[in-house]
C-alpha cells in the first residue's frame, strides 16, 4: 500500500524544550523521529500508525558522546558510526562498537541513533545486550522532572517500555568500570552482515586469581525483549571457574530464555545456540 503524504505532519523544532511542550500539550499525538531508519520503513510500508512526528535530528542537545571520571554518556542522538568512530568507545566498551558495525549498511549506520533502537524495542536489536551487559542508565526527559532509569528495567514486554508519551529519551550513560574485564559478543544469524539476529548473546567478567569476581550476560532474540541474565549470573558469581560451573550455568541459563519459532529460527535451535554460545564464553575464561 503506497502512502498519502499529505495526511501526516512534521514539526521540527530546534530545541529539547519545543519538543516536550509539543508532546506534553497532546500525550500520545506527536510521535519522535530520530533518523527514520525503522519509522521511515513502516511509512514507506503504509503502515506507519502515527500521523503527527516531532523530529529530533537538528538538536545539538542530544548530540554527543562526553566522558566524566565514572561515567561515558552518548547523546540521544548518537549514530552507529560516530560509536565506531569514538577512540574512548573503542578503548572501554568494545562490544557495543561491533555492534554498532553489525548494524544494517553504512547508511544505515550514519542516520540509525542509539535511542532509536533502544525506542524501537525490537528484541533482535543490535546493541541491547551490549547496553545490558555494561549497565547502562537511560535519562528520560519530559516537562515533569528527569527521569534516571537502569536500562535492564525499561523493556516490559514485545516493544512496550517504561517512557510515558510525553517522555524522550535524552542521553544514554555507561560507568566506566570494565577496566581488566574480558568482554564477549558474538550473534549468530543467516549470514555474517546484514542479518537479522537468530540469537546474540555479550558476556562481561572479571576474573580474580581463578574466582568470576563479576560477572553479567545478556541476550536477544530468545525473548520478547533483550534480557540480562541475572539467575546465570548469580550462579557464577564469587565461583573458581572450572567445567562443573560452567555446566551448572548452562542448566540456569535455559530457565531465564523463552525463545519462540519464527521465520529465522526455531525455539529448539535458539536454545541450543543460546547454550554453545555461554559455553564458549564461559570457556574462554578459563585459566
Ligand atoms: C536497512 C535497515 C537495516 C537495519 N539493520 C539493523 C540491524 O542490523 N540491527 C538493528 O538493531 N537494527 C537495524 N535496523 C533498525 C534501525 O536502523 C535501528 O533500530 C535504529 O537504531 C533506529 O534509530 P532511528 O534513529 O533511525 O529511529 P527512528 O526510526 O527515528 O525511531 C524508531 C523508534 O524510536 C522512537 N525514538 C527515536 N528516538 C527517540 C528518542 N530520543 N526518545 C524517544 N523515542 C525515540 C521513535 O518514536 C520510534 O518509535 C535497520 C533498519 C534498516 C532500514
Amino acid at each position: 500500500m503506497r502512502v498519502y503524504v499529505p495526511d501526516y505532519t512534521l514539526e521540527a523544532p530546534g530545541t529539547v524544550d519545543q519538543v516536550l511542550r509539543l508532546l506534553a500539550r497532546e500525550p500520545g499525538v506527536w510521535r519522535p523521529m530520530a533518523g527514520g531508519t525503522d519509522l521511515m520503513v513502516l511509512f514507506e510500508a503504509g503502515q506507519l500508525p502515527y500521523r503527527n512526528l516531532v523530529g529530533l535530528w537538528r538538536i545539538p542537545e542530544l548530540r554527543g558522546i562526553t566522558a566524566s571520571e565514572t561515567h561515558v554518556t552518548l547523546g540521544a542522538l548518537t549514530t552507529y558510526t560516530q560509536i565506531q568512530r569514538s577512540e574512548l568507545m573503542r578503548a572501554e566498551f568494545p562490544l557495543l562498537v561491533r555492534a554498532a558495525s553489525w548494524t544494517g549498511a553504512v547508511a544505515t549506520q550514519n542516520r540509525g541513533t542509539l535511542a532509536g533502537n533502544i525506542a524501537n524495542g525490537s528484541p533482535a536489536a543490535d546493541s541491547p545486550p551490549a547496553l545490558l551487559v555494561y549497565d547502562a542508565d537511560i535519562v528520560l526527559l519530559s516537562e515533569r522532572d528527569p527521569r534516571w532509569l537502569r536500562y535492564s528495567h525499561f523493556h516490559t514486554g514485545y516493544k512496550t517500555n517504561l517512557m510515558e508519551p510525553d517522555e524522550i529519551i535524552s542521553h544514554i550513560s555507561l560507568p566506566r568500570t570494565t577496566a581488566g574485564c574480558v568482554h564477549y559478543l558474538r550473534k549468530v544469524g543467516t549470514r555474517k552482515a546484514q542479518a537479522i539476529s537468530k540469537v546474540a548473546l555479550a558476556g562481561l567478567a572479571k576474573i580474580n586469581d581463578g574466582t568470576i569476581e563479576r560477572i553479567r550476560i545478556a541476550l536477544g532474540s530468545v525473548a520478547p525483549m533483550p534480557i540480562r541474565c541475572h539467575q546465570t549470573e548469580a550462579v557464577l558469581v564469587d565461583r573458581e571457574l572450572d567445567r562443573a560451573t560452567i555446566e551448572e550455568a548452562k542448566a540456569a541459563i535455559v530457565t531465564e530464555i523463552s525463545p519462540i519459532d519464527d521465520i529465522r529460527s526455531t525455539a529448539e535451535y535458539r536454545t541450543r545456540v543460546t547454550v554453545n554460545l555461554l559455553d564458549e564464553f564461559l570457556t574462554s575464561l578459563l585459566p
